[in-house]
Formats: C-alpha cells, structure tokens, sequence
C-alpha cells in the first residue's frame, strides 16, 4: 500500500505486477490463503514453462531429479558456515556436512581437472566479487570486455567491478569475429597495465585467445581471470577450450547454466598461492551459511557431469550449430556465419530486420518458444532496452533427448512467425506437441542416455 507521505516514491519493480500482487493479497481471507497464492503462481510456471514451452533461454538448464530432491534435502535447514573441518567451524554438528561438501570439492576437482575448488558460491556473480577482492584493490585497472559485443554487468562500472571501485577499461574485441582483438589489445594493456584481465561473456560463441592474453599481462603480474559462467560445462565436458590448461589463473562459473545443476557458482584454480586470499575472499567476506542443500544438489550435478557431461556437452554445440544454421537458411541473418556460427550452446541472430529483440521475443512467447532479447555489437547506448539481437541457447531441448532433426523443426517455426510473419498462435500447437514428445530428461542416472 502506498502511504499517503510517500506518494509518488520511486518503484524500480514495474509496477502493475507489484499492484496485482497487493490486489491478490487483499483478497485472501487469510495468509494460510497468501501462501497458497504463492504455490498457484509456482504451479503454472510449472505447467507452462515445464511442460508447453520450448525453452531457449541460454542461461537456465533443467535439472535432473536427485538434484532437486536435494535441493529440498533437510541438510538445508542446517547452519554451516566457514571452511570444512571440526576446528574450522563456528557449529557443532557439522560432521556429515563436512562429508557432503568435501565430496563436492572433490568431485568438482576431478571433474574440472584442477587443484583447488569453492563450492560456496550463491551465485557465479558472487564467485566473480571474490576474484575481485582476492585479486585486486580499488583504484586498481581491471579490463572487461563490454555489453553490446559480449560482456557482463558483473564486470563492469555498473556490476561488483565498479561498485568495489576498480577502474575499467575495455578488452578490445573484433564484432566481426566476435574474438579479443589481439592486435589492439597487445597495444592497450601495456599502456593501462590492469591487474586483473576478466574475460567475461554472456554472448559466446567462440573461444578466446586466453594464452596469448595472458602472455601478454604476465611482464606485470597480471592476472587473467576467466568467466565462464556460459560455458562451465562445456568446458568440464572438454567440449570447448579450457582455461585452466591455457594459462588463466582462475576461472569461475555458473553451476546452472551449461553445467546443468542448481543455480549458483563455483570458483576453481591451480596456483597454491592464490590460495589464500581467494579462499579467505570466499570466507569470511563473500558467503557465510552457504546453502548445504544446493552444496549437496552441486555435488550430485558434478558426479552426472562426469557420468555424462562429455556426451551432454557435445549434443548441446552440435544442436546449436543446427539450429543456427536452419535459422541462417529461413532467412534470419546469425552472428558468426561466416565461421561456422558458433562453437558454444548459443546462436544469435540478428532480428533488427524484424522488428528489433524484445518484440520478436515477446511474439515468439505468444507461440510458446521461449528465448531472450540481446544486444549485437551495432547496437547503441539508447538501444539497450531495445536492443537488436535474439540469444538462442539448446542446454534444455538437448538435456530433453532432442538432436539435429528437431532443430530444423524449431527454426522452421521460428522462421514462420519471424520471417514470413504468420500467428504465433497458429504455431504453438505445434510448438507444444513438440515439447510434449521430449519429456524425460536425459543424461542423468535415472534414465540414462537418450535414444538414438
Ligand atoms: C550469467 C553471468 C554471470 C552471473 O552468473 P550468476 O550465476 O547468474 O550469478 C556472470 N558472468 C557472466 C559472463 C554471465 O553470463
């Protein structure tokens, strides 16, 4: 409710959706009815989004069923802060915690090939706020790429980056190639001399020059940290370069973007010395009760990737190439065409033809496709909000058994509303029988592989 002493405050939230919710709100005899309010909305998402929806979305992945049953596992009532081991924790009663979290640490070792591991990340924006303070101190120069050709907020002026007070320049990049500009970076980082080099994308398709980067930092002790919160898994599945082995000194990710486990982020690295201010980063400035459910539910996502990761991985580049190519030949132009269109789960297109990002993706809703607005590397500052590209991810119809012959199905319907301008409600029929068909999740110990 809006006091009457503060009419018109400021509401970041759009704010029809927070007054529906006052509405609803007010209508319920009761809370016990409040709370059942809250399960209803939760349910049609289910309904909707996990079972008519062909979901695209390039960063979210399907779980399997043992990680969401831990996610619900009464170890994650329990109190655990600090490092594992009896003298490291503030509580009694951690020993089977202890258990859980080593096996998570280890299992993330062994799967991503490296000597140190953090599980305790909430969020992969977290794990990056703790390279930043392990790495680097305000005033220093970090070097990002930017937004438009690929960047994240999170290592931005805008993200934890700039909030700690690090100054950012920009990693030069080729929008055409959709790679470090190597040439112009060789000229730059020596002039700004960053301590910290954060190689971010949220639009990936291709790998990056990492060893050449951070040959070219090493003179000053410059550190690259890779962030791979997109291509986590496919990195441990050995689908796409790996960081570590080229030179990176830490990379962090996402837990539940192509890794395929419970939204959250890991941190893992090789060098002894950076040991202990990453770690002391990570406790006690970063993370305290650190959510030993999702610990747990990592863990078990870890295992599966080793199980089938290198599988799992290979299918989801193998559809996105397919679908990006389908798309490219219906007519809608992709970044990357000219070489090969991506090497990662994601495909952007070029929708500025069509009447830019946030309508093509608000039309393909109406079909029950479900994919996000994105910037291209022509986009301007005004644009943002509206910007000219489609992101494109195949983590969940691959994770569902889908393969090539239902990608060119999903760009032929995709190409139907975009291209030749036909209802979208005369495709999601379609749309829904598709999904429909591929409803057991694949790549986990339930229920194996996929048919082929
Ligand atoms: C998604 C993303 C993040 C943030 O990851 P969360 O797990 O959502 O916190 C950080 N960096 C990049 C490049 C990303 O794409």
């Amino acid at each position: 409710m809006n006091r009457p002493d503060r009419p018109n405050r400021f509401e970041v939230h759009d704010t029809d959706a927070l007054a529906a919710a006052r509405d609803l709100i007010a209508a319920c005899a009761d809370a016990r009815e409040m709370g059942q309010k809250v399960q209803e909305a939760v349910a049609r998402n289910a309904a909707w989004r996990g079972e008519e929806c062909i979901n695209l979305l390039a960063p979210e992945a399907p779980t399997s069923p043992s990680v969401r049953a831990l996610l619900a596992a009464e170890i994650g009532t329990r109190a655990a802060e600090g490092h594992i081991g009896k003298v490291n924790r503030w509580f009694a009663g951690t020993r089977h915690i202890d258990e859980v979290e080593a096996l998570c640490v280890e299992l993330l070792k062994k799967h991503f090939r490296c000597a140190y591991a953090d599980h305790r990340l909430c969020a992969s924006m977290i794990g990056n706020a703790v390279v930043y303070t392990a790495l680097s101190a305000p005033g220093d120069v970090i070097m990002s790429v930017a937004q438009p050709v690929g960047g994240h907020s999170s290592n931005r002026i805008d993200g934890p980056a700039g909030a700690m007070g690090r100054k950012v320049v920009d990693i030069p990049f080729d929008a055409q190639e959709l790679v470090v500009d190597l040439d112009l970076f060789r000229k730059l980082a020596p002039l700004v001399q960053p301590k910290l080099v954060a190689l971010g994308l949220s639009m990936t398709l291709f790998p990056q020059p990492v060893s050449e980067m951070k040959e070219i930092v090493r003179p000053w002790g410059g550190r690259l940290f890779f962030d791979a919160a997109h291509q986590l898994g496919l990195i441990g599945g050995g689908q796409f370069q790996d960081p570590l082995s080229e030179g990176a000194d830490i990379v962090t990710g996402s837990a539940g973007k192509t890794f395929s486990g419970p939204q959250s982020g890991i941190i893992v690295w090789d060098d002894p010395e950076i040991t202990a201010p990453v770690t002391n980063a990570v406790f006690p400035i970063w993370a305290a009760t650190h959510q030993v459910n999702r610990v747990a539910a990592l863990a078990m996502a870890t295992a599966e990737a080793i199980a089938f990761g290198e599988k799992l991985q290979a299918q989801i580049v193998a559809n996105a190439k397919a679908l990006a190519r389908h798309l490219h030949e219906r007519g809608i132009p992709m970044l990357g065409a000219h070489k090969g269109f991506t090497a990662t789960h994601q495909a952007i297109a070029d929708v500025s033809g069509f009447g830019r990002g946030l309508q093509v993706a608000q039309t393909l809703e109406r079909a029950h496709i479900i994919v996000n607005k994105n910037l291209l590397p022509s986009d301007r500052k005004e644009d943002w909000d509206y910007p000219g590209g489609l992101r494109i991810g195949t983590i969940e119809v691959t994770r569902f058994g889908m393969k090539e012959a239902e990608m060119a199905k999903i760009a032929e319907m995709i190409a139907r509303i975009v291209v030749e301008g036909e209802e979208p409600e005369r495709v999601r029929a379609e749309a829904v029988s598709l999904r429909r068909s591929f409803s057991t999740l694949y790549y986990c110990f339930e229920n194996g592989m996929p048919p082929a």
